[in-house]
């Protein structure tokens, strides 16, 4: 089933999540879909596809029921992901970028902070962003050097973000810093929920880019911001562990986002392989191709399954969900990539036409290998996981250090 994951056995649905499910896919046929070439040919903020988003209740998904969202298992979340990215990468980040600006506010917000915001962040009438980033430090968060001084009642922000997405439309932004105790160091990572018109806060102009566009990136700058202690999120020195649950739904969504573009990108070039004639026949009708779509379908349906089964971990919260996080993202991030471009091999020189999407998935597809942890570091997390997994296990029955190979000969 590698065009389609309807009624797939890694992904049962009930009732009103199924219908959920059709009602984002009729959406998808109806809505993103035709206008995804449109939203995608500026990099100004995607209003129309976030509102379409929110009156759909596709926003809501990512908020618990009692803050006015529906609680979405991360099951349906994905499926929703993989549909939306089939056709819009915009509308599709639009959806995962939700969770990774959110998610810390009701993670570590306070009761009176959550009631007051959350709300109006499931309906989409109000918008954060997430300030993590550096222009020193991306994938090495040691090097982060934002800083957060204590005062009486609240807290001095100063420092530089970058790579913000949503920075030019957001009502506020969840910032990571390390806070500086005085003379003595610092006390760890601490986040904290700043209002876009606090003073000294100010956001470049929107920085041009590669592809996403419609979730243009700007630069946030912190200029001695007053925060004061209502608006810190979870404790302090916290911030990386409030913030592991909001990464690992993030990392999840990227693999879906992943997914569904290089099952679209599969469809797109099946359909033109099967209408464009070569040498007496259409493309599609060679073996040389029909190899080259069997060997994307088969190792597409093997990232579904990845991806479907990390997500019922999350549901279950099983203790490994994260490091399966890690294999899925990598593994279907840098999947996609190959396949987009493959795909675009099979349309020949339409494929590099902006009349055609095969370009916009192109440009697309490089940012998930890079955002949420880049391939790179998910290797070295997995690769540090099996060998301490390998160490924890009794020694493999053929497995002999020191073999008499004289006597073996
Ligand atoms: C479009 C876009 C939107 C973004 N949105 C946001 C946002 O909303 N909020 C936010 O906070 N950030 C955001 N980011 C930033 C993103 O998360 C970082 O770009 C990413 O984490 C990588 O960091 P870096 O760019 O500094 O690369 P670097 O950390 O400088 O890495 C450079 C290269 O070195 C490799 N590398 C790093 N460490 C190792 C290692 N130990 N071993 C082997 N290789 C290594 C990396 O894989 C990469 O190939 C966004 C980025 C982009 C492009």
């Amino acid at each position: 089933m590698p065009l389609t994951a309807q009624d797939h056995p890694l992904a049962p649905l009930n009732a009103a999540d199924a219908e959920m499910l059709a009602r984002v896919q009729q959406l998808v046929q109806d809505n993103i879909g035709p206008k995804a070439n449109a939203v995608n040919r500026d990099d100004a903020f995607a209003w129309d596809t976030f509102r379409t988003l929110a009156d759909s209740g596709v926003i809501a998904t990512a908020f618990p029921r009692e803050l006015g969202g529906s609680d979405a298992s991360m099951l349906l979340r994905v499926r929703i992901i993989e549909e939306i990215a089939r056709v819009c990468s915009t509308a599709a980040s639009i959806v995962t970028g939700t969770d990774l600006s959110s998610r810390p506010i009701v993670a570590g917000g306070s009761a009176e902070l959550c009631a007051q915001i959350v709300p109006a962040l499931a309906r989409g009438e109000l918008q954060s962003a997430f300030a993590l980033t550096e222009p020193g430090a991306g994938s090495d968060l040691a090097r982060l050097s934002t800083t957060a001084s204590r005062h009486p009642g609240g807290y001095r922000l100063t420092g530089v973000k970058k790579f913000i997405t949503r920075a030019t439309v957001a009502d506020m932004f969840v910032v990571v810093a390390s806070l500086a105790d005085g003379p003595g160091g610092s006390k760890g990572l601490t986040a904290f929920l700043v209002p876009r018109d606090a003073e000294g806060l100010s956001v470049s102009p929107i920085i041009p880019k590669l592809g996403w566009h419609g979730v243009p990136i700007a630069e946030v700058r912190l200029d001695d911001v007053w925060v004061p202690d209502s608006h810190r999120l979870g404790e302090e020195g916290q911030g990386m562990a409030l913030a592991q649950d909001t990464l690992v739904r993030a990392r999840v969504g990227h693999a879906a986002i992943a997914l569904g573009r290089m099952t679209g990108a599969l469809q797109i070039a099946a359909q033109y392989a099967g209408h464009r004639q070569v040498s007496g026949k259409a493309v599609g009708e060679h073996q040389g191709i029909q190899w080259m779509m069997a060997d994307m379908a088969a190792r597409i349906e093997a990232a579904r399954c990845l991806v479907y089964s990390v997500a019922q971990r999350y549901d279950r919260k099983d203790a490994e969900t994260s490091i399966h996080a890690s294999i899925a993202k990598m593994h279907s991030t840098d999947l996609c990539m190959r396949v987009v471009v493959d795909c675009a091999q099979l349309l020949g020189g339409n494929s590099y036409l902006n009349a055609y999407p095969i370009e916009r998935f192109l440009r697309d597809a490089k940012m998930n290998q890079i955002g949420e942890g880049t391939s790179e570091v998910h290797k070295n997390l997995i690769g540090r996981y099996v060998m301490k997994t390998a160490s924890a296990m009794s020694q493999h029955p053929c497995l002999d250090f020191e073999p008499d190979l004289f006597g073996a000969q």
